[in-house]
């Protein structure tokens, strides 16, 4: 079998034959190298007319054109004729197209099962195995990011402070969540909004404070904020984007391909899923303590929705803890960005807030197709 040696150290080609001896061993001529056993090699499979490989030891190859050469080695080393083992052999889906369709239907669902369910498992998994440090560590730097670009100290007064904290320990209490505590900061740039970090901080803004009418509308975010702290679902977001990220760049395999539009709308429709299903968990949250406790807060969260949908549609969209920085935000975002930006508000917020409260309004009118007693 003729064809040509590289020794694995040098790129230099060396034109040889190769031929199999009576000991099971392969001899090269005009070469000084010793017979090699064939219990130490592999042999590429067959792709087409592409030229095939015999993988030597220490990193050394033999490449040749020679298809019925291989496989007759082939047949002699495994004592049968290549592609027997037909669901592992290359050629076996060239020369079978249905059989080639339907691994590429599993491979494609498989693809998408594992985005769309595989990355929150995951990431649930992750976030729950982290060290307690590891969460506070992620607050501390994430608040202080916060407070360098997005906010000012609280104006609240000390009674206005007292008046919350005290709906909120009734609220920690009711739920069992005991690892959560209050933050109060105000922000021209955010408005009315809370948040919840990976440590349990609960951020609160004046302008929220100042929307709220009633302890049951601010105490039904706070609720909403306790269930994503509960969840851990923070954190939870934290490991998907970047999980998502990694995983997109290793499925597309080349970093500049994730540069084009189509591969960032994947990338946003899937994050604002995932955002989605969060926000979907903690409204579901305050909706059954409404139900357990008292019905004020049902009404208590479509007041304050409604409120702050007309004050400002990216509420609970996330936006703070997506690492935006409104004060560099200018001049850094490239046009792509922005448009990506505006898709991600878009999907992750804006035309759902109805659709959210829908079930509140069903519960309050005495409709409530998720009760069960
Ligand atoms: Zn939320």
């Amino acid at each position: 079998m003729l064809g040509v040696y590289y020794d694995g150290k040098t790129s230099q080609a060396h034109a040889c034959s190769v031929r199999l001896n009576d000991q099971g061993c392969l001899e090269f001529s005009e070469l000084d190298v010793d017979p090699i056993s064939i219990d130490d090699i592999s042999v590429s499979d067959r792709l087409a007319s592409l030229s095939r490989q015999i993988f030597l030891p220490d990193g050394a190859l033999f490449e040749t054109q020679d298809q019925q050469g291989i496989d007759a080695l082939i047949e002699a080393i495994e004592g049968k004729p290549p592609g027997k083992n037909k669901l592992l052999s290359v050629s076996f889906y060239e020369t079978n197209a249905k059989a080639l369709v339907a691994a590429a239907l599993f491979a494609m669902l498989f693809t998408a099962g594992f985005f769309v369910w595989g990355i929150p498992l995951l990431s649930a998994v992750i976030a729950a195995n982290l060290p307690a440090e590891v969460k506070q560590a992620v607050s501390a730097y994430t608040i202080e990011t916060l407070d360098e670009n997005y906010f000012d100290e609280s104006e609240l007064t000390a009674h206005q402070k007292q008046e919350i904290l005290t709906t909120f320990s009734a609220l920690k209490q009711n739920t069992n969540i005991t690892n959560a505590s209050l933050l109060f900061r105000s922000s021209d740039s955010i408005g009315a909004n809370a948040f919840a970090l990976p440590g349990g901080q609960i951020v609160v803004t004046d302008e929220l404070v100042e929307i709220a009418e009633n302890p049951e509308e601010i105490g039904s975010v706070l609720l909403h904020e306790l269930a994503h702290v509960q969840h851990q679902h923070g954190l939870r977001k934290m490991v998907e984007s970047a999980s998502l990220y990694i995983f997109i760049s290793l499925w597309i395999g080349d970093a500049e391909v994730l540069e084009s539009f189509s591969i960032l709308f994947f990338y946003a429709l899937l994050d604002s899923k995932y955002s989605r299903d969060f926000e979907r968990e903690a409204d579901a949250f305050v909706l059954d303590y409404a139900r357990q406790h008292s019905k004020a807060i049902a009404s208590g969260f479509i007041d304050v929705m409604e409120k702050l949908e007309a004050s400002k549609p990216a509420f609970f969209s996330n936006k703070a803890t997506n690492n935006k920085q409104p004060k560099e935000k200018a001049e850094e975002e490239t046009e792509k960005g922005h448009k990506i930006g505006d898709l991600l508000d878009y999907l992750s917020s804006h035309p759902i807030t109805e659709e959210r409260l829908i079930s509140f309004r069903q519960f309050i009118n005495g409709e409530d197709p998720g009760y069960s007693e």
